[in-house]
């Protein structure tokens, strides 16, 4: 295996970065049973080989930082770094989540302007921000269906509706819920088959759980027939906002007639996703089912102060989620406006259709509608050539691009799911383009090129099932064998 020289490799004995003098007199009035016989087993190395270590690491990482990064489904949006400089701010880091509500005044009315306009922009009436990701959202709206029909002393109601085309933690949340999954077939261009779900409906249906646009990116043009049928039948409407991005400043799920959302604030709200930081899943829900939400919410009497609901599903987290994803959400709605919120949906939107029409020669379009946010192709168009979606994915990222998601959703065998989102120019479109074009004459030209690919990445080819098998997460396990 080839890496570079690890920390621990060039470490030497006392070599240090800097020394304040203070390591052994601030311990002095520590008692001698309470400190550590064995020193800890770190790195001794400069300042310097600390900063070179860190500043290598990062350049190994692909980001949207460093370039265009179309991972259908995920919205990795450009984030605007005033974000970071509001949740950054001393007053808000510096809070201790003990701090009773009368000193944190400032932060309280935060958490309750932002559940207001996530509530415009959704059409609920009030949020949570206790869950800390999208499944954990799913899974808060889940155990509130349950309540819901409880309380009304109806047992019976055990199963839940989820798509063929859903994202895995749907099904997976409404298992962890207690629920059983029952799947409804989508039509081919993703959207709900109305007959396969009106068999399905019975007095043992909780709910469904939506994404809306689906995960083909086709708006689901029967939603006010879906929520019909499933509120006659007792259940619940539970929308999966990951898509939301689409939608913004233009249709509110609340219209739709979903009763529950989660919103992934990683995702539509401009939070670094993934390994760059902390996400949020805050759940919004309809008058009704405000009482049912995750204990504490913020509510405004003379003074903000938070609030147990009466029939509150609990706590699903420690204190109040991750406050500062809150701040940065609110900073985005907030600085971007009432038009440009607007904008997020109409350029998201173009953007996809854009790259779907200039490629549609190329590869196979699964759907040939009018588009939402993002678009999926079922591999290469020319299947002869043997190339497989993931060499594609490969081959893009010697190009320097980010692949997109690939074999989801799993109705789409070859698939290649493409959000270019909102945030990206037209110069940098035509580049993506044109390099999947390119990938696409390669495939016929040189197809073992593309079945070797990637070259110019730090790590070749990767075994994706021995790395999701075994990951090695210490560097003493390189050595290994
Ligand atoms: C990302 C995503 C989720 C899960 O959200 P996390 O925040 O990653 O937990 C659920 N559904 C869809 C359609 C998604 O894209």
């Amino acid at each position: 295996m080839s890496y570079d020289k690890l920390i621990f490799e060039i470490s030497k004995k006392g070599r240090i970065g800097h020394d304040l003098n203070i390591r052994s007199n601030n311990f002095k009035n520590i008692s001698k049973n309470l400190l550590r016989e064995t020193s800890l087993n770190l790195p001794e190395v400069t300042e310097p080989d600390v900063v070179r270590h860190y500043t290598n690491l990062s350049m190994k990482n692909f980001g949207v930082d460093t370039g265009f990064y179309p991972l259908g489904s995920c919205t990795m949006k450009y984030n605007p770094k005033i974000n970071e400089v509001a949740a950054n701010m001393p007053l808000f880091t510096e809070m201790h989540p003990l701090t009773p509500s009368y000193a944190s005044q400032g932060s309280l009315e935060i958490m309750y302007e932002t559940g207001k306009l996530l509530g415009e922009i959704t059409g609920m009436d009030y949020f949570s921000f206790a869950p800390f990701a999208g499944a954990h959202g799913e899974l808060v709206g889940l155990m509130i269906i349950k309540k819901y029909h409880h309380l009304k002393k109806d047992f019976k109601r055990t199963k839940i509706i989820v798509p063929d085309s859903a994202h895995g933690t749907n099904p997976a949340s409404a298992s962890v819920a207690g629920f059983e999954t029952v799947e409804v077939k989508s039509n081919k261009d993703g959207t709900v088959d109305i007959n396969s779900l009106k068999e399905l409906l019975s007095d043992e249906i909780a709910g469904i759980m939506l994404t809306n646009p689906n995960t083909l990116g086709i708006f689901e043009k029967d939603i006010l027939k879906i929520s019909e049928l499933i509120h006659d039948a007792g259940g619940l409407l539970y929308y999966d906002g990951a898509n939301l991005n689409a939608l913004l400043g233009k249709g509110k799920p609340g219209l739709m007639g979903f009763d529950i959302v989660h919103l992934n604030v990683h995702k539509t709200f401009s939070t670094p996703h993934g390994g760059g930081g902390p996400g949020a899943g805050p759940v919004g829900v309809v008058e009704h089912l405000k009482e049912l939400l995750p204990s504490p919410v913020v509510i405004k009497r003379d003074k903000y102060e938070f609030y147990n609901p009466k029939h509150s599903i609990g706590r699903v987290g420690k204190f109040y989620g991750n406050f500062g994803v809150v701040v940065k959400t609110n900073a985005y709605i907030k600085t971007l406006g009432k038009q440009a919120l607007e904008n997020v949906g109409n350029y998201a939107v173009l953007n996809t259709n854009y790259i779907k029409e200039s490629l549609r020669d190329y590869y196979l379009l699964v759907v040939d509608e009018v588009n939402m946010h993002e678009v999926v192709f079922d591999g290469l168009k020319d299947k002869s050539t043997g190339i497989k979606t993931l060499d594609v994915a490969k081959r893009l990222l010697d190009y320097g691009v980010h692949p997109p998601t690939i074999y989801f959703p799993l109705i789409v065998n070859e698939a290649m799911m493409i959000e270019p989102v909102e945030t990206e120019s037209k110069e940098t479109l035509d580049n993506f383009i044109n390099v999947m074009k390119l990938i696409a004459k390669e495939a016929k030209e040189n197809p073992e090129l593309l079945k070797n690919a990637p070259y110019n990445t730090k790590v070749r080819r990767l075994d994706e099932v021995l790395a999701a098998r075994k990951p090695i997460l210490k560097y003493k396990d390189l050595f290994k064998e």
